[in-house]
Protein backbone atom coordinates (compact mmCIF):
# COMPACT_ATOMS: atom_id res chain seq x y z
CA UNK A 1 0.00 0.00 0.00
CA UNK A 2 1.25 3.75 -0.61
CA UNK A 3 1.39 5.56 1.65
CA UNK A 4 -1.96 6.81 3.66
CA UNK A 5 -1.96 10.37 3.40
CA UNK A 6 -1.61 10.06 -0.14
CA UNK A 7 -4.28 8.01 -0.63
CA UNK A 8 -6.91 9.25 0.85
CA UNK A 9 -5.61 12.53 -1.21
CA UNK A 10 -6.42 10.44 -4.60
CA UNK A 11 -9.59 9.53 -3.40
CA UNK A 12 -10.53 12.99 -2.27
CA UNK A 13 -9.52 13.70 -6.22
CA UNK A 14 -12.04 10.98 -7.39
CA UNK A 15 -15.20 11.44 -4.93
CA UNK A 16 -14.38 15.62 -3.59
CA UNK A 17 -13.11 16.49 -0.38
CA UNK A 18 -15.92 16.41 1.67
CA UNK A 19 -17.02 12.79 0.63
CA UNK A 20 -14.10 11.19 2.33
CA UNK A 21 -14.63 10.70 6.02
CA UNK A 22 -12.27 10.50 8.58
CA UNK A 23 -13.26 12.31 11.77
CA UNK A 24 -14.75 9.83 14.50
CA UNK A 25 -17.87 11.76 14.58
CA UNK A 26 -18.54 11.63 11.29
CA UNK A 27 -17.11 7.69 10.52
CA UNK A 28 -19.26 6.19 13.57
CA UNK A 29 -22.76 5.45 11.92
CA UNK A 30 -21.18 3.42 9.36
CA UNK A 31 -19.04 1.58 11.77
CA UNK A 32 -21.37 -0.17 14.05
CA UNK A 33 -24.32 -2.23 13.09
CA UNK A 34 -27.89 -1.32 13.84
CA UNK A 35 -28.17 -3.90 16.89
CA UNK A 36 -24.69 -1.38 18.43
CA UNK A 37 -23.08 -5.25 18.62
CA UNK A 38 -20.68 -5.46 15.79
CA UNK A 39 -18.17 -2.73 14.76
CA UNK A 40 -15.06 -1.68 13.29
CA UNK A 41 -12.58 0.67 11.78
CA UNK A 42 -11.47 1.65 8.27
CA UNK A 43 -9.20 4.20 6.68
CA UNK A 44 -12.14 6.33 5.70
CA UNK A 45 -15.80 6.25 4.64
CA UNK A 46 -16.13 7.01 1.05
CA UNK A 47 -19.06 8.13 -0.71
CA UNK A 48 -18.96 8.20 -4.20
CA UNK A 49 -21.86 9.62 -6.33
CA UNK A 50 -21.78 7.91 -9.54
CA UNK A 51 -20.92 4.31 -11.39
CA UNK A 52 -17.90 6.14 -12.67
CA UNK A 53 -16.74 7.10 -9.37
CA UNK A 54 -17.48 3.95 -7.88
CA UNK A 55 -15.24 2.12 -10.66
CA UNK A 56 -12.17 5.03 -10.18
CA UNK A 57 -12.26 3.96 -6.30
CA UNK A 58 -12.27 0.32 -6.64
CA UNK A 59 -9.16 0.54 -9.30
CA UNK A 60 -7.25 2.65 -7.11
CA UNK A 61 -7.82 0.36 -4.05
CA UNK A 62 -6.87 -2.66 -6.55
CA UNK A 63 -3.47 -1.23 -7.34
CA UNK A 64 -2.95 -0.59 -3.44
CA UNK A 65 -4.37 -3.65 -2.32
CA UNK A 66 -6.41 -2.17 0.26
CA UNK A 67 -9.84 -3.41 0.90
CA UNK A 68 -13.24 -2.10 0.60
CA UNK A 69 -16.56 -2.57 2.42
CA UNK A 70 -19.21 -1.90 0.80
CA UNK A 71 -22.03 -0.54 2.90
CA UNK A 72 -25.86 0.24 1.76
CA UNK A 73 -27.95 1.24 4.43
CA UNK A 74 -26.09 -0.73 7.10
CA UNK A 75 -29.19 -2.56 8.97
CA UNK A 76 -27.37 -5.81 8.12
CA UNK A 77 -28.11 -8.66 10.58
CA UNK A 78 -25.04 -10.09 10.61
CA UNK A 79 -22.13 -8.16 10.39
CA UNK A 80 -21.93 -7.91 7.26
CA UNK A 81 -22.35 -4.44 6.57
CA UNK A 82 -19.30 -2.82 8.94
CA UNK A 83 -15.72 -3.13 8.32
CA UNK A 84 -13.23 -5.81 10.28
CA UNK A 85 -11.87 -4.59 13.92
CA UNK A 86 -8.34 -4.15 12.49
CA UNK A 87 -9.04 -1.04 10.42
CA UNK A 88 -7.74 -1.21 7.33
CA UNK A 89 -9.51 -0.47 4.44
CA UNK A 90 -12.03 2.15 3.39
CA UNK A 91 -15.98 1.84 3.78
CA UNK A 92 -17.42 2.27 0.54
CA UNK A 93 -21.01 3.70 1.46
CA UNK A 94 -23.54 3.93 -1.57
CA UNK A 95 -25.59 6.46 0.05
CA UNK A 96 -25.23 9.05 -2.18
CA UNK A 97 -26.35 7.11 -5.18
CA UNK A 98 -30.03 6.92 -4.42
CA UNK A 99 -32.04 8.01 -7.05
CA UNK A 100 -34.88 6.59 -9.09
CA UNK A 101 -33.51 6.41 -12.74
CA UNK A 102 -37.01 5.21 -14.54
CA UNK A 103 -40.14 3.28 -14.26
CA UNK A 104 -41.29 1.28 -17.16
CA UNK A 105 -45.36 0.42 -16.58
CA UNK A 106 -44.82 -1.16 -20.08
CA UNK A 107 -41.89 -3.19 -19.27
CA UNK A 108 -43.36 -3.93 -15.51
CA UNK A 109 -39.50 -2.67 -14.67
CA UNK A 110 -38.25 -0.14 -12.55
CA UNK A 111 -34.14 0.97 -12.61
CA UNK A 112 -32.97 2.65 -9.87
CA UNK A 113 -29.07 3.49 -8.00
CA UNK A 114 -28.13 0.61 -5.41
CA UNK A 115 -28.39 3.40 -2.82
CA UNK A 116 -31.82 4.10 -3.05
CA UNK A 117 -33.61 2.95 0.09
CA UNK A 118 -36.04 0.68 -0.52
CA UNK A 119 -39.66 2.19 0.73
CA UNK A 120 -38.87 4.96 -2.25
CA UNK A 121 -38.64 2.43 -4.73
CA UNK A 122 -42.03 1.11 -3.79
CA UNK A 123 -43.14 4.61 -3.23
CA UNK A 124 -41.87 5.28 -6.83
CA UNK A 125 -43.57 2.13 -8.47
CA UNK A 126 -46.79 2.76 -6.41
CA UNK A 127 -47.07 6.10 -8.22
CA UNK A 128 -47.27 4.11 -11.87
CA UNK A 129 -49.53 1.94 -10.33
CA UNK A 130 -47.40 -1.10 -9.87
CA UNK A 131 -46.12 -2.93 -6.42
CA UNK A 132 -42.23 -3.42 -6.00
CA UNK A 133 -43.70 -6.55 -3.03
CA UNK A 134 -40.59 -6.69 -1.07
CA UNK A 135 -41.61 -6.05 2.35
CA UNK A 136 -38.93 -5.99 5.19
CA UNK A 137 -39.45 -4.82 8.63
CA UNK A 138 -35.93 -2.32 7.91
CA UNK A 139 -37.84 -0.76 4.64
CA UNK A 140 -37.18 2.62 5.66
CA UNK A 141 -33.55 2.29 6.26
CA UNK A 142 -32.38 -0.40 4.05
CA UNK A 143 -30.68 0.40 0.01
CA UNK A 144 -31.93 -1.42 -3.07
CA UNK A 145 -28.27 -3.06 -3.49
CA UNK A 146 -28.09 -3.88 -0.29
CA UNK A 147 -31.16 -5.81 -0.82
CA UNK A 148 -29.49 -7.77 -3.77
CA UNK A 149 -26.52 -8.45 -1.88
CA UNK A 150 -28.47 -10.01 0.64
CA UNK A 151 -30.79 -11.96 -1.04
CA UNK A 152 -33.57 -10.42 1.06
CA UNK A 153 -36.65 -12.08 1.84
CA UNK A 154 -39.04 -10.65 4.09
CA UNK A 155 -42.88 -11.30 4.61
CA UNK A 156 -44.14 -11.38 1.19
CA UNK A 157 -41.42 -14.04 -0.16
CA UNK A 158 -44.34 -16.52 -0.03
CA UNK A 159 -46.38 -14.85 -2.82
CA UNK A 160 -43.14 -13.01 -4.73
CA UNK A 161 -40.35 -14.70 -4.07
CA UNK A 162 -37.09 -13.39 -2.49
CA UNK A 163 -35.27 -10.82 -4.17
CA UNK A 164 -33.41 -12.97 -6.31
CA UNK A 165 -36.66 -13.45 -7.99
CA UNK A 166 -37.21 -9.92 -8.90
CA UNK A 167 -34.00 -9.10 -10.33
CA UNK A 168 -34.20 -8.72 -13.84
CA UNK A 169 -30.52 -6.93 -14.08
CA UNK A 170 -27.69 -5.41 -12.49
CA UNK A 171 -24.72 -3.10 -12.95
CA UNK A 172 -21.91 -3.89 -11.17
CA UNK A 173 -18.26 -3.01 -10.28
CA UNK A 174 -15.80 -5.76 -10.43
CA UNK A 175 -12.76 -6.00 -7.96
CA UNK A 176 -10.38 -4.68 -10.90
CA UNK A 177 -12.69 -1.07 -11.45
CA UNK A 178 -14.34 -2.37 -14.62
CA UNK A 179 -17.80 -1.84 -14.91
CA UNK A 180 -20.01 -4.82 -15.50
CA UNK A 181 -22.99 -3.47 -17.83
CA UNK A 182 -25.71 -6.26 -16.99
CA UNK A 183 -28.16 -3.96 -16.56
CA UNK A 184 -31.26 -5.79 -19.05
CA UNK A 185 -35.29 -5.74 -18.04
CA UNK A 186 -35.55 -8.93 -20.67
CA UNK A 187 -37.35 -11.45 -18.80
CA UNK A 188 -35.74 -13.73 -21.25
CA UNK A 189 -32.43 -13.95 -21.86
CA UNK A 190 -30.27 -17.37 -22.17
CA UNK A 191 -27.07 -16.26 -23.92
CA UNK A 192 -24.74 -17.74 -21.67
CA UNK A 193 -24.36 -17.81 -17.39
CA UNK A 194 -26.32 -15.98 -15.58
CA UNK A 195 -24.48 -13.18 -14.79
CA UNK A 196 -26.28 -11.50 -12.37
CA UNK A 197 -27.67 -14.67 -10.04
CA UNK A 198 -23.81 -14.87 -9.04
CA UNK A 199 -24.21 -11.60 -7.68
CA UNK A 200 -27.55 -12.25 -5.95
CA UNK A 201 -26.69 -12.69 -2.16
CA UNK A 202 -23.00 -12.35 -2.67
CA UNK A 203 -22.61 -10.04 0.43
CA UNK A 204 -20.55 -7.50 -1.59
CA UNK A 205 -17.38 -10.38 -1.84
CA UNK A 206 -17.82 -10.70 -5.92
CA UNK A 207 -18.52 -6.83 -7.03
CA UNK A 208 -19.96 -3.73 -5.74
CA UNK A 209 -23.45 -3.03 -6.71
CA UNK A 210 -24.01 0.14 -8.42
CA UNK A 211 -27.62 0.15 -10.74
CA UNK A 212 -30.59 -2.15 -10.27
CA UNK A 213 -33.34 -2.92 -12.39
CA UNK A 214 -36.43 -4.64 -10.78
CA UNK A 215 -39.76 -6.25 -11.54
CA UNK A 216 -42.81 -5.12 -11.03
CA UNK A 217 -46.05 -6.59 -10.37
CA UNK A 218 -49.93 -5.09 -10.41
CA UNK A 219 -50.84 -3.05 -7.48
CA UNK A 220 -53.37 -4.50 -4.81
CA UNK A 221 -56.03 -2.20 -3.73
CA UNK A 222 -57.19 -4.30 -1.31
CA UNK A 223 -56.45 -6.56 1.96
CA UNK A 224 -57.82 -8.40 4.54
CA UNK A 225 -55.73 -8.98 7.09
CA UNK A 226 -56.34 -11.47 10.58
CA UNK A 227 -55.04 -12.49 13.57
CA UNK A 228 -55.60 -15.42 14.75
CA UNK A 229 -54.87 -17.69 17.69
CA UNK A 230 -53.69 -21.24 17.47
CA UNK A 231 -52.61 -23.49 20.07
CA UNK A 232 -50.05 -25.22 18.46
CA UNK A 233 -47.71 -25.32 15.52
CA UNK A 234 -48.95 -28.08 13.74
CA UNK A 235 -52.03 -26.29 14.04
CA UNK A 236 -50.88 -23.21 12.43
CA UNK A 237 -49.45 -25.15 9.45
CA UNK A 238 -52.88 -27.00 9.44
CA UNK A 239 -54.16 -23.59 8.83
CA UNK A 240 -51.15 -22.29 6.55
CA UNK A 241 -52.03 -25.35 4.19
CA UNK A 242 -55.59 -24.59 4.25
CA UNK A 243 -55.19 -21.14 3.16
CA UNK A 244 -52.73 -21.96 0.87
CA UNK A 245 -55.30 -24.38 -1.03
CA UNK A 246 -58.28 -21.39 -0.72
CA UNK A 247 -56.74 -18.54 -2.06
CA UNK A 248 -53.99 -19.61 -3.42
CA UNK A 249 -51.39 -16.60 -5.23
CA UNK A 250 -53.88 -14.40 -3.27
CA UNK A 251 -51.97 -15.27 0.27
CA UNK A 252 -49.25 -12.70 0.78
CA UNK A 253 -48.39 -13.21 4.21
CA UNK A 254 -48.90 -15.77 7.07
CA UNK A 255 -46.48 -15.13 10.07
CA UNK A 256 -46.47 -16.99 13.19
CA UNK A 257 -45.30 -15.14 16.47
CA UNK A 258 -44.84 -17.13 19.70
CA UNK A 259 -47.09 -15.83 22.52
CA UNK A 260 -43.80 -14.77 24.71
CA UNK A 261 -42.57 -12.80 21.34
CA UNK A 262 -46.10 -11.13 21.30
CA UNK A 263 -45.75 -10.51 25.12
CA UNK A 264 -43.07 -8.54 24.45
CA UNK A 265 -43.42 -6.95 21.00
CA UNK A 266 -46.24 -5.12 23.28
CA UNK A 267 -44.53 -4.35 26.52
CA UNK A 268 -41.31 -2.82 24.98
CA UNK A 269 -42.97 -0.74 22.21
CA UNK A 270 -45.23 2.15 23.12
CA UNK A 271 -48.21 2.07 21.19
CA UNK A 272 -48.89 -1.87 20.83
CA UNK A 273 -51.94 -3.15 22.19
CA UNK A 274 -52.65 -7.32 22.33
CA UNK A 275 -55.46 -7.95 19.57
CA UNK A 276 -56.87 -10.73 21.22
CA UNK A 277 -56.75 -10.45 24.92
CA UNK A 278 -56.85 -14.55 26.01
CA UNK A 279 -53.53 -16.05 26.02
CA UNK A 280 -52.63 -18.55 23.60
CA UNK A 281 -49.26 -19.89 23.15
CA UNK A 282 -49.02 -19.17 19.08
CA UNK A 283 -50.70 -16.33 16.97
CA UNK A 284 -50.67 -15.96 12.82
CA UNK A 285 -50.82 -12.84 11.43
CA UNK A 286 -52.36 -12.87 7.57
CA UNK A 287 -53.05 -10.89 4.95
CA UNK A 288 -54.42 -11.69 1.38
CA UNK A 289 -54.47 -8.81 -1.19
CA UNK A 290 -56.74 -8.72 -4.67
CA UNK A 291 -56.91 -5.84 -7.01
CA UNK A 292 -60.56 -6.41 -7.32
CA UNK A 293 -63.51 -7.90 -4.95
CA UNK A 294 -62.89 -6.57 -1.64
CA UNK A 295 -66.00 -7.74 0.18
CA UNK A 296 -65.75 -11.06 -1.29
CA UNK A 297 -62.35 -11.69 -0.22
CA UNK A 298 -62.98 -10.77 3.26
CA UNK A 299 -66.10 -12.95 3.55
CA UNK A 300 -63.93 -15.64 2.55
CA UNK A 301 -61.18 -15.16 4.90
CA UNK A 302 -64.25 -14.57 7.36
CA UNK A 303 -65.57 -17.93 6.39
CA UNK A 304 -62.61 -19.74 6.83
CA UNK A 305 -61.28 -18.75 10.00
CA UNK A 306 -65.04 -19.66 11.17
CA UNK A 307 -64.42 -22.77 10.09
CA UNK A 308 -60.86 -23.16 12.05
CA UNK A 309 -62.70 -22.09 15.26
CA UNK A 310 -65.51 -24.63 14.96
CA UNK A 311 -63.21 -27.13 14.35
CA UNK A 312 -60.84 -26.14 16.77
CA UNK A 313 -57.83 -25.85 14.86
CA UNK A 314 -58.09 -21.78 15.75
CA UNK A 315 -58.69 -20.90 19.13
CA UNK A 316 -59.37 -17.31 19.04
CA UNK A 317 -59.29 -14.75 15.80
CA UNK A 318 -59.53 -10.91 15.05
CA UNK A 319 -60.10 -9.78 11.99
CA UNK A 320 -59.39 -5.88 10.49
CA UNK A 321 -62.06 -3.89 10.18
CA UNK A 322 -60.16 -1.10 8.58
CA UNK A 323 -56.65 0.03 7.44
CA UNK A 324 -55.52 1.79 10.46
CA UNK A 325 -56.57 -1.87 12.41
CA UNK A 326 -54.70 -3.76 9.59
CA UNK A 327 -51.44 -1.24 10.28
CA UNK A 328 -51.82 -1.70 13.97
CA UNK A 329 -51.60 -5.42 13.10
CA UNK A 330 -48.34 -5.08 11.00
CA UNK A 331 -47.01 -2.31 13.91
CA UNK A 332 -46.57 -5.61 16.37
CA UNK A 333 -44.71 -7.58 13.34
CA UNK A 334 -42.30 -4.64 12.78
CA UNK A 335 -41.96 -3.88 16.41
CA UNK A 336 -40.16 -7.09 16.98
CA UNK A 337 -36.37 -6.46 16.44
CA UNK A 338 -37.04 -3.33 18.39
CA UNK A 339 -38.72 -5.30 20.92
CA UNK A 340 -35.97 -7.62 21.21
CA UNK A 341 -32.90 -5.23 21.48
CA UNK A 342 -34.63 -3.80 24.47
CA UNK A 343 -35.05 -6.80 26.09
CA UNK A 344 -31.76 -7.52 26.88
CA UNK A 345 -28.64 -9.39 25.28
CA UNK A 346 -30.10 -11.47 22.59
CA UNK A 347 -28.68 -14.27 19.97
CA UNK A 348 -31.34 -14.29 16.80
CA UNK A 349 -31.14 -17.17 14.67
CA UNK A 350 -32.34 -16.86 11.09
CA UNK A 351 -33.29 -20.71 10.03
CA UNK A 352 -35.20 -22.51 7.83
CA UNK A 353 -36.89 -26.20 7.44
CA UNK A 354 -39.23 -27.69 5.49
CA UNK A 355 -42.67 -26.33 6.61
CA UNK A 356 -43.91 -29.47 8.01
CA UNK A 357 -41.09 -29.60 10.63
CA UNK A 358 -41.19 -26.20 12.14
CA UNK A 359 -43.30 -27.81 14.96
CA UNK A 360 -39.80 -30.27 15.32
CA UNK A 361 -37.76 -27.25 15.18
CA UNK A 362 -39.66 -25.71 17.85
CA UNK A 363 -39.69 -28.68 20.17
CA UNK A 364 -36.16 -29.72 19.82
CA UNK A 365 -34.42 -26.09 19.80
CA UNK A 366 -36.97 -25.43 23.07
CA UNK A 367 -36.04 -28.51 24.76
CA UNK A 368 -31.97 -28.31 24.31
CA UNK A 369 -32.25 -24.37 25.21
CA UNK A 370 -34.05 -25.45 27.99
CA UNK A 371 -31.18 -28.21 29.56
CA UNK A 372 -28.39 -26.22 28.27
CA UNK A 373 -28.68 -22.65 28.36
CA UNK A 374 -31.77 -22.52 31.43
CA UNK A 375 -31.10 -18.68 32.30
CA UNK A 376 -32.30 -17.70 28.16
CA UNK A 377 -35.60 -16.92 27.62
CA UNK A 378 -36.97 -17.81 24.01
CA UNK A 379 -38.79 -15.80 21.48
CA UNK A 380 -39.38 -16.61 17.85
CA UNK A 381 -41.41 -14.80 14.73
CA UNK A 382 -41.29 -16.91 11.06
CA UNK A 383 -42.13 -15.80 7.76
CA UNK A 384 -44.04 -19.54 8.75
CA UNK A 385 -45.18 -19.31 4.79
CA UNK A 386 -41.79 -20.18 3.63
CA UNK A 387 -40.37 -22.19 6.84
CA UNK A 388 -38.36 -19.06 7.94
CA UNK A 389 -37.58 -18.87 11.55
CA UNK A 390 -36.47 -16.36 13.64
CA UNK A 391 -35.92 -17.92 16.35
CA UNK A 392 -34.17 -15.85 19.54
CA UNK A 393 -32.58 -16.96 22.75
CA UNK A 394 -32.33 -13.13 25.11
CA UNK A 395 -30.42 -12.78 28.49
CA UNK A 396 -31.37 -10.44 30.62
CA UNK A 397 -29.50 -8.08 32.27
CA UNK A 398 -27.44 -9.78 34.79
CA UNK A 399 -27.69 -13.24 33.51
CA UNK A 400 -24.56 -13.66 31.61
CA UNK A 401 -22.89 -12.77 34.25
CA UNK A 402 -24.29 -15.00 36.29
CA UNK A 403 -23.84 -17.88 33.84
CA UNK A 404 -20.21 -16.31 34.44
CA UNK A 405 -19.61 -17.04 29.90
CA UNK A 406 -18.50 -14.13 27.77
CA UNK A 407 -21.33 -12.91 26.02
CA UNK A 408 -19.12 -14.00 22.54
CA UNK A 409 -18.47 -17.42 23.67
CA UNK A 410 -22.03 -17.66 24.67
CA UNK A 411 -23.85 -16.69 21.18
CA UNK A 412 -21.33 -19.07 19.52
CA UNK A 413 -22.74 -22.09 21.71
CA UNK A 414 -25.91 -20.71 21.70
CA UNK A 415 -25.98 -20.71 17.87
CA UNK A 416 -24.09 -24.03 16.93
CA UNK A 417 -27.00 -25.76 18.60
CA UNK A 418 -29.87 -23.76 17.23
CA UNK A 419 -28.39 -24.15 13.78
CA UNK A 420 -27.36 -28.15 14.47
CA UNK A 421 -31.26 -28.49 15.06
CA UNK A 422 -32.18 -26.92 11.75
CA UNK A 423 -29.72 -28.63 9.86
CA UNK A 424 -30.64 -32.09 11.19
CA UNK A 425 -34.24 -31.80 10.05
CA UNK A 426 -33.14 -30.85 6.47
CA UNK A 427 -33.16 -27.26 7.08
CA UNK A 428 -30.33 -24.57 6.53
CA UNK A 429 -28.90 -22.12 9.32
CA UNK A 430 -29.17 -18.67 7.09
CA UNK A 431 -32.43 -18.25 5.31
CA UNK A 432 -32.59 -14.46 4.61
CA UNK A 433 -30.28 -12.64 6.68
CA UNK A 434 -26.49 -14.17 5.07
CA UNK A 435 -23.20 -14.94 6.57
CA UNK A 436 -21.50 -11.72 7.38
CA UNK A 437 -19.41 -11.81 9.89
CA UNK A 438 -21.83 -13.76 12.36
CA UNK A 439 -22.19 -16.64 10.35
CA UNK A 440 -18.70 -17.63 8.96
CA UNK A 441 -18.04 -20.75 11.29
CA UNK A 442 -21.38 -22.18 10.64
CA UNK A 443 -21.01 -22.02 6.29
CA UNK A 444 -17.41 -24.23 7.39
CA UNK A 445 -19.35 -26.03 9.79
CA UNK A 446 -22.12 -27.68 7.54
CA UNK A 447 -21.59 -26.93 3.64
CA UNK A 448 -19.66 -29.85 2.15
CA UNK A 449 -15.84 -29.13 0.70
CA UNK A 450 -17.03 -29.09 -2.50
CA UNK A 451 -19.75 -26.74 -1.74
CA UNK A 452 -17.03 -24.42 0.13
CA UNK A 453 -14.21 -25.50 -3.39
CA UNK A 454 -16.64 -23.28 -5.64
CA UNK A 455 -17.12 -20.70 -3.46
CA UNK A 456 -13.46 -20.17 -3.22
CA UNK A 457 -13.37 -20.86 -6.59
CA UNK A 458 -15.79 -18.48 -7.64
CA UNK A 459 -13.80 -15.51 -4.68
CA UNK A 460 -10.68 -16.51 -6.58
CA UNK A 461 -11.75 -15.82 -9.93
CA UNK A 462 -13.55 -12.75 -9.34
CA UNK A 463 -11.23 -11.18 -6.79
CA UNK A 464 -7.84 -12.57 -6.68
CA UNK A 465 -6.27 -9.82 -4.71
CA UNK A 466 -9.52 -10.82 -1.60
CA UNK A 467 -10.19 -7.07 -1.41
CA UNK A 468 -13.56 -7.18 -1.60
CA UNK A 469 -15.57 -7.31 1.68
CA UNK A 470 -12.99 -9.45 3.17
CA UNK A 471 -13.58 -11.26 6.35
CA UNK A 472 -17.32 -11.44 5.15
CA UNK A 473 -19.09 -15.39 3.84
CA UNK A 474 -15.88 -17.22 3.32
P1 LIG B 1 -26.24 -3.35 4.45
O1 LIG B 1 -26.66 -3.78 5.81
O2 LIG B 1 -25.59 -2.04 4.34
O3 LIG B 1 -25.29 -4.47 3.83
C1 LIG B 1 -25.66 -5.82 3.81
C2 LIG B 1 -24.60 -6.62 3.02
O4 LIG B 1 -24.64 -6.26 1.65
C3 LIG B 1 -23.17 -6.34 3.47
O5 LIG B 1 -22.43 -7.52 3.28
C4 LIG B 1 -22.70 -5.26 2.52
O6 LIG B 1 -21.31 -5.27 2.37
C5 LIG B 1 -23.39 -5.66 1.25
N1 LIG B 1 -23.75 -4.54 0.36
C6 LIG B 1 -24.57 -3.49 0.65
N2 LIG B 1 -24.71 -2.72 -0.44
C7 LIG B 1 -23.97 -3.28 -1.43
C8 LIG B 1 -23.73 -2.96 -2.79
N3 LIG B 1 -24.29 -1.91 -3.37
N4 LIG B 1 -22.92 -3.78 -3.51
C9 LIG B 1 -22.35 -4.87 -2.93
N5 LIG B 1 -22.55 -5.22 -1.66
C10 LIG B 1 -23.35 -4.44 -0.92
N6 LIG B 1 -33.83 -9.09 6.06
C11 LIG B 1 -34.66 -9.90 5.38
O7 LIG B 1 -34.24 -10.54 4.41
N7 LIG B 1 -35.97 -10.04 5.75
C12 LIG B 1 -36.50 -9.35 6.77
O8 LIG B 1 -37.68 -9.50 7.07
C13 LIG B 1 -35.65 -8.45 7.48
N8 LIG B 1 -36.14 -7.71 8.49
C14 LIG B 1 -35.31 -6.84 9.15
C15 LIG B 1 -35.84 -6.04 10.15
C16 LIG B 1 -35.03 -5.14 10.83
C17 LIG B 1 -35.63 -4.28 11.90
C18 LIG B 1 -33.66 -5.04 10.49
C19 LIG B 1 -32.76 -4.05 11.18
C20 LIG B 1 -33.12 -5.83 9.50
C21 LIG B 1 -33.93 -6.74 8.81
N9 LIG B 1 -33.44 -7.52 7.77
C22 LIG B 1 -34.28 -8.36 7.09
C23 LIG B 1 -32.00 -7.48 7.43
C24 LIG B 1 -31.58 -6.34 6.47
O9 LIG B 1 -32.49 -5.26 6.50
C25 LIG B 1 -31.46 -6.90 5.05
O10 LIG B 1 -30.39 -7.83 5.01
C26 LIG B 1 -31.22 -5.81 3.97
O11 LIG B 1 -31.35 -6.43 2.70
C27 LIG B 1 -29.87 -5.15 4.08
O12 LIG B 1 -29.86 -4.00 3.25
P2 LIG B 1 -28.89 -2.75 3.58
O13 LIG B 1 -29.00 -1.78 2.48
O14 LIG B 1 -29.11 -2.26 4.93
O15 LIG B 1 -27.47 -3.47 3.46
Amino acid sequence: MTDGNGFLNALRDIVGETHVLTTPADTEPYYVDWVGRTRGTALCVCLPASTQEVSAVVALCARDAVPVFPQGGNTSSCGGSVPLEEGRGILLSLRRMNRILSVEPENDAIVAEAGAILVEVKAAAEAADRLFPLSLSSEGSCAIGGNVSTNAGGTAALRYGTMRDLVLGLEVVLADGRIWDGLRILRKDNTGYDMKAMFVGSEGTLGIVTRVALKLFPLPRHRATAFVAVDTVAGAATLLGRCKAEFGPLLDAFELFSGSQLDIVCRHVEGNRRPIDSDHPWYVLMELQTRDGAKELSSRLEALIGEALEDGSAADAALAQSHAQAEALWRLRHSVSEANRRHGLNFTHDVAVPIGRIADFMQEADAAMASDFPEAEIFSVSHMGDGNVHYTAIFRPGAVKASGADARDLGARVTRKVHDIAVGLGGTFGAEHGIGQRYRASLQRYKSEVELDLFRAMKRALDPQGILNPGKVL
